[in-house]
């Protein structure tokens, strides 16, 4: 017996928050790095699909949009979702995808800063949410552009032509996390918004947003909120914005009263006007009960042990496999979010061995193999397991099979 791998377990016995292992079903024999990409599945959620299929859609047909709650799943939730996040209950809406409601969001941000002109982020951000902006721009004809400067320089890049600033508070990539209210404090000294994508925050890492003033977030659920597959994304809007703010894709789900059938668009009073057309109840279905797998569970002690997880990673991998991989996110655990990136020249071809030996992590190009630390399932020999996996594949190469650079649609 390895004497770490008996500590591991040790710590293991110790843990506090063990018992959500249990909240989920994990295939055999599979350590599952990747939830920061898809939550794993939920005990619950086969049961919840199945009362919502078969109760609700096939006995209550119609009914259910008023007798099981169908038009307040947005709602309730987004109210869900506002408890992990810093948020009041009627401040967050499921809704529609994170690439959607960024376009939302950016578009009512620019109309509250009329005249400004300039909507500004950070290369190498998520690429959906740049494409989304480049998208916007060019609807908006030239009255306003896309400008991006490196992190480090993004504070001095504040003045008062910004419009908004958009971010992705924890790096995909790097997992390297921004200062939420210090960046939030210095935008808004120079009158601009505030945007911050929290899809590999929500759910990972302790989030205030109004404790940190933000104005408006997207983010995920289908990556730590474990929603399932295309989960539905959520939006807050800081409640100070609600009377003004206006998004440009004023389906009747976001009129103030949709069954009115009134041919004029008039917003609904609150965060509902985020919304747009019918919402899609049996993912709200899931993305509810992959929330209830954070029941009872402090998102400070689901920190604490996603810190202790991903620093046993780190240094085993530097104890280990010495020097064979560079390390792609910050040293310092309080700088990044629940997932640490190894990089490697032949990482594609790293990672399809580790996966078929089991260790399901993910690779983001040209040379980053990613690992998310999922403190809800995860346990602290699983991580030693999966470093030894990763040291046998260095040590006989296993990885230079041929098989393993052939590239799939998705990595
Ligand atoms: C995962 C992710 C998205 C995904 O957007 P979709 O619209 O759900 O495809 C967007 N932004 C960031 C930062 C992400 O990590």
């Amino acid at each position: 017996m390895n004497p770490i791998r008996e500590e591991c377990e040790a710590l293991d016995q110790r843990d506090p928050l063990a018992f959500a292992r249990a909240r989920f079903t994990l295939p055999d024999g599979v350590i599952y790095l990747d939830g920061n990409s898809l939550g794993a599945l939920p005990v619950a959620t086969p049961a919840r699909l199945q009362a919502a299929v078969t109760g609700e859609w096939g006995h209550g047909l119609i009914r259910s949009w008023n007798t099981a709650g169908w038009i307040d799943a947005p709602r309730r939730v987004g109210a869900r979702i506002a408890s992990l996040i810093g948020a009041a209950p009627d401040e967050v809406a499921s809704t529609d995808s994170t690439s959607i409601n960024l376009f939302k969001l950016a578009s009512a941000a620019v109309r509250l800063r009329p005249g400004r002109r300039v909507i500004l982020s950070e290369p190498g951000n998520f690429p959906t949410d740049l494409y989304m902006l480049q998208g916007l721009v060019d609807q908006l004809g030239g009255a306003v552009e896309l400008k991006t400067f490196p992190r480090e320089a993004i504070a001095g890049a504040l003045d008062e032509d910004v419009a908004v600033l958009i971010l992705t508070h924890v790096h995909y990539k790097s997992g390297e996390m921004f200062n939420m209210a210090g960046l939030t404090a210095k935008a808004h000294a120079v009158g601009a918004l505030m945007i911050w994508d929290l899809s590999h925050s929500a759910g990972a890492i302790p989030v205030d947003l109004n404790d940190a003033n933000v104005d408006f977030a997207v983010g995920c659920g289908y990556k730590y909120l474990n929603g399932g597959p295309g989960a539905p994304a959520f939006v807050f809007a800081a409640k100070r914005h609600h009377p003004e703010m206006r998004q440009p894709l004023s389906g009747w789900f976001g009129h103030a009263a949709p069954f009115d059938f009134v041919d004029q668009f008039a917003p609904a009073p609150g965060i509902d006007r985020m919304q747009c057309g019918t919402p899609s109840i049996l993912a709200l279905a899931a993305l509810e009960a992959g929330l209830e797998t954070f029941d009872g569970l402090s998102m400070s002690d689901l920190r604490a042990k996603s810190i202790r997880l991903s620093e046993l990673f780190r240094s085993l991998v530097e104890n280990r496999l010495h020097g064979q991989f560079s390390l792609g996110s910050p040293r310092d655990p309080g700088l990044r979010g629940s997932q640490i990136s190894l990089i490697h020249p032949h990482g594609y071809e790293i990672m399809a061995a580790l996966i078929e030996a089991g260790v399901i992590g993910d690779f983001r190009a040209p040379d980053h193999l990613r690992f998310g630390f999922t403190p809800l399932y995860l346990r602290y020999v699983d991580v030693f397991d999966a470093v030894q996996r990763l040291s046998d594949i260095m040590e006989d190469e296993r990885w230079r099979e041929p098989r393993f650079a052939v590239r799939s649609a998705v990595t």
